[in-house]
């Protein structure tokens, strides 16, 4: 950051977070309710900058500031790139938050609030798919799909597990860029963890077998687990694994990708959990039966997105060309494919805190692959001018 002359003021600089109070921006309207509390449409005062807010809920609190906001804090500040949300500031309202008669707001008598502001995105995929009617063609799927998978390389190869990839934080604006949105379940990783994970992450129809059956040892192959779930209800129209619970979530996943043994998924029955999940009988995978209607080249990639050992390593995987080509040459020519990535790239955009080499034949590395036989074209647009209404 540039600094400034004596007596000058410096503009380029950014408050420094946390000392703006929330009357710096007026609130238009509630947008969404977060786990962790409410989101705020909201205008900037002086600038007239739509922003979100998003209210840190401190009334259950009882050992002060939220750890997981602390988290998602933490991980943003040192996240900048194009296809994940910015954090632009933290901002207070000071003393205790009274209602319309002036008295303080019951549960919050003695804390003021703090939100994080962020860039205002208009939709997300989730809202965008429910629309009445709503069916993406192709195009905005491998556009919508290239973005989700740019922000989510950029998060791993920074250490960064989202663990809660789902369209409704997947938010997009109406010029089609998407961004991955609520890391208040992501966390820090290394490839040496000592395997003491939560395995409770992840929303239920998107979270992977080696979650379900108890695996607290885990890795980026946990996102593109969700990813794979997000590319096949997309080109389905509809969730394809919605389970009510656990038990009844595995055996949707076994139902469709068959059901694991130590010859597709070495370990499985060392799995915490595999004994009270095992199967009564042995299924066959029927991915290539449930989605017959796909493109082949789409069906073939979600085989290999489903795969229910994270870590299998399939030699036709290695053969193809996600085994020959390195990561960053594959999203370096999406990249100049000039695929509406967001029209004002922003100063840190792709700078990389401690790039971390991602190991081969994972269910992670079929991002690479993903990326070329999605073979992103110029003419893929994001979403059609008809759904450029706003919320
Ligand atoms: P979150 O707690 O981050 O999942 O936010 C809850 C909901 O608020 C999301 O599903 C969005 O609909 C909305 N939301 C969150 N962040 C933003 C944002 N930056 N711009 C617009 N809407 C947002």
């Amino acid at each position: 950051m540039a600094v400034a002359a004596p007596g000058q003021l410096n503009l380029d600089e950014s408050p420094s977070w946390g000392s703006r109070s929330v009357d710096c921006f007026e609130k238009l309207e509630q947008i969404g309710e977060g786990t962790y509390g409410q989101v705020y449409m909201a205008r900037e005062t002086e600038t007239q900058e739509i922003v979100a807010l998003k209210k840190i809920r401190m009334d259950n609190e009882r050992e002060g500031f939220p750890i997981t906001a602390i988290r998602e804090i933490k991980i943003l500040k040192k996240l900048h790139h194009q296809n994940v949300i910015q954090l632009k500031e933290i901002v207070t309202s000071p003393g205790p938050e009274r209602d319309e008669q002036g008295k303080p707001i019951h549960g919050n008598k003695y804390k003021g609030s703090i939100y994080m502001v962020f860039e205002y995105m208009d939709h997300d995929l989730t809202g965008l798919a429910d629309r009445p009617g709503m069916r993406f063609t192709v195009p905005q799927i491998k556009c919508y799909m290239k973005q989700l998978l740019t922000g989510l390389h950029y998060c791993h190869i920074n250490q960064v597990l989202h663990r809660d990839i789902k369209g409704s934080n997947l938010l997009i604006d109406n010029e089609g860029n998407l961004k991955l949105a609520d890391f208040g379940l992501a966390r820090s990783f290394s490839n040496d963890h000592n395997g003491n994970l939560t395995n409770r992450v992840i929303t239920l129809w998107y979270r992977p077998p080696e979650l379900l059956l108890g695996s607290t040892k885990y890795g980026p192959a946990v996102d593109m687990w969700s990813v794979g779930c997000i590319f096949a209800e997309l080109l389905n129209g509809k969730p394809i694994l919605p389970g009510k619970n656990e038990p009844e979530q595995l055996s949707k996943i076994f139902d469709v990708c068959g059901t694991p043994d130590e010859s597709n998924w070495p370990g499985v029955t060392k799995m915490p959990w595999y004994n009270n999940f095992k199967p009564p009988r042995q299924l066959k995978r029927r991915v290539k039966e449930y989605f017959k209607h796909f493109d082949r080249l789409a069906l073939d990639l979600l085989e290999k997105m489903l795969t229910l050992d994270p870590a299998q390593h399939k030699m036709h995987l290695m053969q193809s060309i996600s085994g020959l080509i390195p990561y960053h040459v594959i999203l370096k020519a999406c990249q100049s494919m000039n695929l509406h990535t967001s029209s004002r790239p922003r100063k840190n955009a792709n700078k990389c805190v401690k790039p971390m080499k991602l190991r081969r034949g994972k269910r992670h590395n079929i991002l690479n692959h993903m990326a070329v036989c999605l073979q992103f074209n110029k003419q893929d647009s994001p979403i059609l001018k008809s759904d450029q209404a706003s919320r």
